[in-house]
Protein backbone atom coordinates (compact mmCIF):
# COMPACT_ATOMS: atom_id res chain seq x y z
CA UNK A 1 0.00 0.00 0.00
CA UNK A 2 1.05 3.52 -1.24
CA UNK A 3 1.71 6.02 1.76
CA UNK A 4 -0.74 8.93 1.20
CA UNK A 5 -3.63 5.44 1.18
CA UNK A 6 -2.18 4.41 4.02
CA UNK A 7 -2.14 7.48 5.75
CA UNK A 8 -5.58 8.30 4.28
CA UNK A 9 -7.04 5.33 5.72
CA UNK A 10 -5.98 6.08 8.94
CA UNK A 11 -7.73 8.99 9.03
CA UNK A 12 -11.24 8.18 7.99
CA UNK A 13 -11.07 5.00 10.63
CA UNK A 14 -10.16 8.25 12.73
CA UNK A 15 -7.14 6.92 14.28
CA UNK A 16 -5.09 10.10 13.25
CA UNK A 17 -5.76 13.65 12.60
CA UNK A 18 -2.59 15.06 11.35
CA UNK A 19 0.62 12.92 9.09
CA UNK A 20 3.34 14.52 10.59
CA UNK A 21 7.03 13.26 11.74
CA UNK A 22 9.59 13.42 14.06
CA UNK A 23 13.66 13.31 12.59
CA UNK A 24 16.99 12.89 13.50
CA UNK A 25 19.13 11.87 11.31
CA UNK A 26 21.53 13.42 8.81
CA UNK A 27 20.24 16.02 6.24
CA UNK A 28 20.32 13.67 2.78
CA UNK A 29 17.60 11.57 4.49
CA UNK A 30 15.40 14.50 6.02
CA UNK A 31 15.15 15.62 2.91
CA UNK A 32 14.56 12.37 1.12
CA UNK A 33 11.27 12.13 4.03
CA UNK A 34 9.96 15.50 3.65
CA UNK A 35 9.79 15.67 -0.35
CA UNK A 36 8.47 12.44 -0.60
CA UNK A 37 4.52 13.22 0.94
CA UNK A 38 2.07 16.00 1.71
CA UNK A 39 3.18 16.69 5.80
CA UNK A 40 1.11 18.25 7.72
CA UNK A 41 4.03 18.82 10.12
CA UNK A 42 7.77 18.04 10.79
CA UNK A 43 9.64 17.80 14.08
CA UNK A 44 13.29 18.41 14.41
CA UNK A 45 16.14 19.14 16.57
CA UNK A 46 17.45 22.43 15.77
CA UNK A 47 19.36 25.41 18.21
CA UNK A 48 21.79 27.73 17.20
CA UNK A 49 24.65 25.28 18.10
CA UNK A 50 23.31 22.49 15.61
CA UNK A 51 22.42 24.58 12.46
CA UNK A 52 24.79 22.66 10.52
CA UNK A 53 23.54 18.99 12.32
CA UNK A 54 20.88 16.73 11.39
CA UNK A 55 18.11 18.57 9.15
CA UNK A 56 19.77 21.99 10.30
CA UNK A 57 19.32 25.23 8.88
CA UNK A 58 18.93 23.64 5.62
CA UNK A 59 15.86 21.28 6.54
CA UNK A 60 14.43 23.92 8.73
CA UNK A 61 14.14 26.01 5.30
CA UNK A 62 13.56 23.22 2.99
CA UNK A 63 10.24 22.41 5.24
CA UNK A 64 9.17 26.45 4.56
CA UNK A 65 9.59 26.29 1.08
CA UNK A 66 7.15 23.66 0.87
CA UNK A 67 5.01 25.07 3.41
CA UNK A 68 5.55 22.21 6.02
CA UNK A 69 4.59 23.91 9.90
CA UNK A 70 8.08 22.84 11.96
CA UNK A 71 8.42 21.91 15.42
CA UNK A 72 11.52 22.49 17.48
CA UNK A 73 12.95 19.69 20.00
CA UNK A 74 16.40 20.16 21.64
CA UNK A 75 16.18 23.72 21.60
CA UNK A 76 18.52 24.48 24.43
CA UNK A 77 20.59 21.09 23.85
CA UNK A 78 19.10 18.61 26.39
CA UNK A 79 19.48 21.43 28.82
CA UNK A 80 22.92 22.55 28.30
CA UNK A 81 22.65 25.89 26.35
CA UNK A 82 20.95 26.95 29.67
CA UNK A 83 24.07 27.87 31.46
CA UNK A 84 26.60 29.90 29.93
CA UNK A 85 30.54 28.83 30.23
CA UNK A 86 32.19 31.62 31.20
CA UNK A 87 33.26 32.87 27.74
CA UNK A 88 30.19 32.64 26.47
CA UNK A 89 28.64 34.80 29.25
CA UNK A 90 30.69 37.18 28.93
CA UNK A 91 28.99 37.91 25.77
CA UNK A 92 25.70 38.40 26.50
CA UNK A 93 26.94 40.15 29.41
CA UNK A 94 28.36 42.92 27.29
CA UNK A 95 25.28 43.81 25.13
CA UNK A 96 23.15 46.42 27.09
CA UNK A 97 20.10 44.54 26.79
CA UNK A 98 19.51 41.85 29.83
CA UNK A 99 18.33 38.82 28.96
CA UNK A 100 18.88 34.72 30.53
CA UNK A 101 20.86 32.25 27.93
CA UNK A 102 17.57 30.33 27.66
CA UNK A 103 15.84 33.71 26.42
CA UNK A 104 18.53 34.27 23.70
CA UNK A 105 18.46 30.76 22.82
CA UNK A 106 14.39 30.31 22.60
CA UNK A 107 14.19 33.93 20.86
CA UNK A 108 16.87 32.95 18.02
CA UNK A 109 14.43 29.99 17.50
CA UNK A 110 11.35 31.80 17.02
CA UNK A 111 12.66 34.20 15.27
CA UNK A 112 12.64 31.90 12.34
CA UNK A 113 9.17 32.37 10.67
CA UNK A 114 9.28 28.18 9.52
CA UNK A 115 9.11 27.37 13.54
CA UNK A 116 5.92 27.13 14.16
CA UNK A 117 6.09 25.63 18.23
CA UNK A 118 9.04 24.91 20.03
CA UNK A 119 9.22 22.00 22.46
CA UNK A 120 10.56 22.89 26.29
CA UNK A 121 11.25 21.27 28.86
CA UNK A 122 11.03 22.24 32.39
CA UNK A 123 11.64 20.62 35.82
CA UNK A 124 10.61 23.37 37.72
CA UNK A 125 7.66 25.60 38.37
CA UNK A 126 10.16 28.55 38.07
CA UNK A 127 11.13 27.45 34.25
CA UNK A 128 7.69 27.38 33.68
CA UNK A 129 6.80 30.76 34.56
CA UNK A 130 10.46 31.95 32.58
CA UNK A 131 8.81 29.91 29.52
CA UNK A 132 5.48 31.80 29.54
CA UNK A 133 6.95 35.35 30.12
CA UNK A 134 9.91 34.95 27.00
CA UNK A 135 7.11 33.03 24.77
CA UNK A 136 4.57 36.08 25.51
CA UNK A 137 7.21 38.10 24.15
CA UNK A 138 8.63 36.59 21.07
CA UNK A 139 7.58 36.50 16.93
CA UNK A 140 9.25 35.84 13.83
CA UNK A 141 11.57 38.44 12.70
CA UNK A 142 11.66 40.21 16.06
CA UNK A 143 15.85 40.17 16.02
CA UNK A 144 17.81 42.59 14.95
CA UNK A 145 21.18 42.35 13.26
CA UNK A 146 22.86 43.22 16.02
CA UNK A 147 21.03 40.47 17.99
CA UNK A 148 21.52 37.55 15.19
CA UNK A 149 25.39 38.96 14.81
CA UNK A 150 25.13 38.78 18.96
CA UNK A 151 24.54 35.02 18.52
CA UNK A 152 26.88 34.10 15.56
CA UNK A 153 29.50 35.18 18.26
CA UNK A 154 28.11 33.22 21.03
CA UNK A 155 28.22 30.39 18.69
CA UNK A 156 31.90 30.63 18.06
CA UNK A 157 32.86 31.28 21.73
CA UNK A 158 31.24 27.82 21.94
CA UNK A 159 33.19 26.14 19.26
CA UNK A 160 36.69 27.93 20.36
CA UNK A 161 36.11 25.44 23.69
CA UNK A 162 36.43 22.66 21.51
CA UNK A 163 39.83 19.84 22.42
CA UNK A 164 39.98 18.00 19.16
CA UNK A 165 38.89 18.41 15.52
CA UNK A 166 37.30 14.96 15.21
CA UNK A 167 34.69 14.60 12.58
CA UNK A 168 33.52 11.25 13.79
CA UNK A 169 33.97 9.78 10.52
CA UNK A 170 35.21 6.47 12.23
CA UNK A 171 37.80 5.89 10.00
CA UNK A 172 39.88 4.99 12.71
CA UNK A 173 37.69 2.32 14.03
CA UNK A 174 37.04 -0.50 14.53
CA UNK A 175 40.40 0.05 16.98
CA UNK A 176 42.31 -3.93 17.22
CA UNK A 177 41.77 -3.15 21.06
CA UNK A 178 38.50 -1.90 21.50
CA UNK A 179 39.17 1.71 22.62
CA UNK A 180 35.88 4.12 21.19
CA UNK A 181 37.94 6.39 19.77
CA UNK A 182 35.41 8.95 18.54
CA UNK A 183 33.17 8.00 21.77
CA UNK A 184 35.83 9.40 23.72
CA UNK A 185 36.99 12.57 21.66
CA UNK A 186 32.57 13.26 21.51
CA UNK A 187 32.26 13.14 24.95
CA UNK A 188 35.89 15.05 25.40
CA UNK A 189 34.31 17.93 23.35
CA UNK A 190 31.20 18.18 24.64
CA UNK A 191 32.07 18.42 28.29
CA UNK A 192 34.82 20.92 27.10
CA UNK A 193 31.76 23.29 25.47
CA UNK A 194 29.20 23.53 27.54
CA UNK A 195 31.14 23.26 30.86
CA UNK A 196 29.73 19.91 31.66
CA UNK A 197 30.47 17.48 34.66
CA UNK A 198 31.95 14.16 32.95
CA UNK A 199 29.75 12.10 34.55
CA UNK A 200 26.75 13.22 33.79
CA UNK A 201 27.91 12.78 30.08
CA UNK A 202 25.92 10.33 28.01
CA UNK A 203 28.67 8.81 25.91
CA UNK A 204 31.04 8.58 28.07
CA UNK A 205 28.79 6.54 30.41
CA UNK A 206 28.72 4.62 27.60
CA UNK A 207 32.21 4.43 26.63
CA UNK A 208 33.00 3.45 30.00
CA UNK A 209 30.20 0.70 30.84
CA UNK A 210 31.19 -0.91 27.30
CA UNK A 211 34.64 -1.04 28.61
CA UNK A 212 35.93 0.86 25.77
CA UNK A 213 38.40 3.61 27.75
CA UNK A 214 41.61 4.42 26.64
CA UNK A 215 43.38 2.77 28.99
CA UNK A 216 43.23 -0.61 26.67
CA UNK A 217 45.17 1.60 24.24
CA UNK A 218 48.42 0.15 23.26
CA UNK A 219 49.49 2.23 21.10
CA UNK A 220 50.02 0.73 18.02
CA UNK A 221 49.06 3.69 15.64
CA UNK A 222 46.52 1.92 13.33
CA UNK A 223 43.94 4.60 13.86
CA UNK A 224 46.41 7.48 13.00
CA UNK A 225 47.59 6.01 10.07
CA UNK A 226 43.71 5.94 9.06
CA UNK A 227 42.46 9.35 10.45
CA UNK A 228 42.12 12.02 7.38
CA UNK A 229 42.06 15.01 10.12
CA UNK A 230 45.97 13.93 11.32
CA UNK A 231 44.75 13.95 14.41
CA UNK A 232 47.72 12.74 17.13
CA UNK A 233 45.13 10.47 18.63
CA UNK A 234 47.29 8.34 21.04
CA UNK A 235 48.17 11.71 22.28
CA UNK A 236 45.06 12.79 22.96
CA UNK A 237 43.33 9.70 23.77
CA UNK A 238 45.36 10.02 27.02
CA UNK A 239 44.51 13.97 27.57
CA UNK A 240 41.13 13.39 27.22
CA UNK A 241 40.97 9.77 29.42
CA UNK A 242 42.44 11.64 32.36
CA UNK A 243 40.38 15.13 32.20
CA UNK A 244 37.47 12.59 31.93
CA UNK A 245 37.51 10.35 33.88
S1 LIG B 1 46.85 3.35 18.78
FE1 LIG B 1 45.52 2.76 20.48
S2 LIG B 1 43.54 3.58 19.94
FE2 LIG B 1 44.77 3.61 18.08
S3 LIG B 1 44.24 1.66 17.04
FE3 LIG B 1 46.07 1.28 18.30
S4 LIG B 1 45.29 0.54 20.27
FE4 LIG B 1 43.57 1.49 19.18
S1 LIG C 1 39.44 8.94 11.91
FE1 LIG C 1 40.08 10.80 13.00
S2 LIG C 1 38.43 12.27 12.61
FE2 LIG C 1 37.63 10.25 12.07
S3 LIG C 1 36.61 9.50 13.96
FE3 LIG C 1 38.71 8.74 14.01
S4 LIG C 1 39.84 10.29 15.17
FE4 LIG C 1 37.92 11.23 14.53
Amino acid sequence: MDSSKFFEELKQAGKIRYKCFSFHGPYEDFEEIITSYDWDMCQIQYNFMDINNQAGTKGLELAGRLGIPVVIMEGLLGGRLAKAPANVQALYDAVPVKRSPVEWAFRWLCNRPEVATVLSGCNELEQIDENLRIFDTVAPGIMSQDELDLMEQVRMAYLSRTKIDCTGCRYCMPCPNGVNIPGIFSAWNRVSLYDLDPKAEDHLRQVISKDEGAGHCIACGACEAACPQHLSIIESLQSAWKELT
